[in-house]
């Protein structure tokens, strides 16, 4: 591959995101977040009234589903869906739920595969998911796995949901991570689990500084 692409997985809330969008600007890099465009397919699901965990229902409604994706100029990874800006939409509570359910679907994960690869072919990517090593971009430069013990993740979203004036309770919030988790890692496709390949990197006992820089540290040993 000509081009560097580094590989972030793990469960919701280790802190993949905001740890990606800060590597990829320290490297010049660009952040692609592709759960924002599972999250663009729930959001379509849930708008058409569709069950989410049924095949037949999801693959009709693909062809009528254009999935776009821009950085704008404020640097955040703008998701359209049909042409219209759904960037703030997709973070509701329950498209994360959506999201969840229908990426668990064959038809789905085959529907957005190329778009995510086509992304990495001409420039320089960190980008993050549950099956970038293992199935994206299977020969990934970097490959990092992340992770963090649900109570610490369920308290990170918690406090995210908070700050854009979610009224979850922390237990709600923690009962999410967990369903969400065990939905990931038990799908017969594509599930959540580290490439044989990863450095796994738990940060559970570390605050965003401190993570970013072990990040760091794991991509630039490997990059030299
Ligand atoms: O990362 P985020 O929480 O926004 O992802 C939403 C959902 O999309 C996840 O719970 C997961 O089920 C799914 N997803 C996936 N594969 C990816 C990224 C996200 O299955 N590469």
């Amino acid at each position: 591959m000509p081009f560097v692409s580094i590989a972030l997985d793990g469960p919701s809330g280790a802190g993949k995101s905001t740890l990606a969008r800060r590597l990829a600007e320290e490297l010049g890099y660009l952040y692609v977040d592709t759960g924002a465009i599972y999250r663009t397919v729930g959001l379509w699901v849930r708008r058409n009234g569709a069950d989410p965990k049924s095949e037949p229902a999801v693959s009709a409604l693909l062809s009528g589903l254009q999935v776009g994706l821009r950085v704008e100029a404020d640097g955040v990874q703008h998701m359209y869906l049909n042409g219209e800006d759904v960037t703030g939409q997709i973070r509701e509570p329950e498209i994360s739920m959506y999201a969840s359910a229908v990426s668990a679907l064959p038809a789905v994960r085959a529907f957005l595969l190329e778009m995510q690869r086509e992304l990495a072919r001409t420039r320089n990517v960190v980008m993050d998911g549950r099956d970038i090593g293992t199935v994206v971009l299977p020969e990934a430069t970097v490959k990092v796995f992340l992770t963090a013990a649900p109570e610490v993740r369920a308290r990170r979203r918690w406090l995210e949901l908070q700050a854009r004036g979610n009224t979850d309770s922390y237990e709600q919030v923690l009962a999410d991570v967990m369903r969400r988790d065990e939905q990931d890692m038990n799908r017969a496709i594509a599930p959540l689990r580290p490439a044989a390949d990863a450095v796994r990197l738990d940060t559970s006992k570390l605050d965003l500084e401190e993570s970013g820089k072990a990040l760091l540290r794991i991509v630039k040993e490997k990059l030299i």
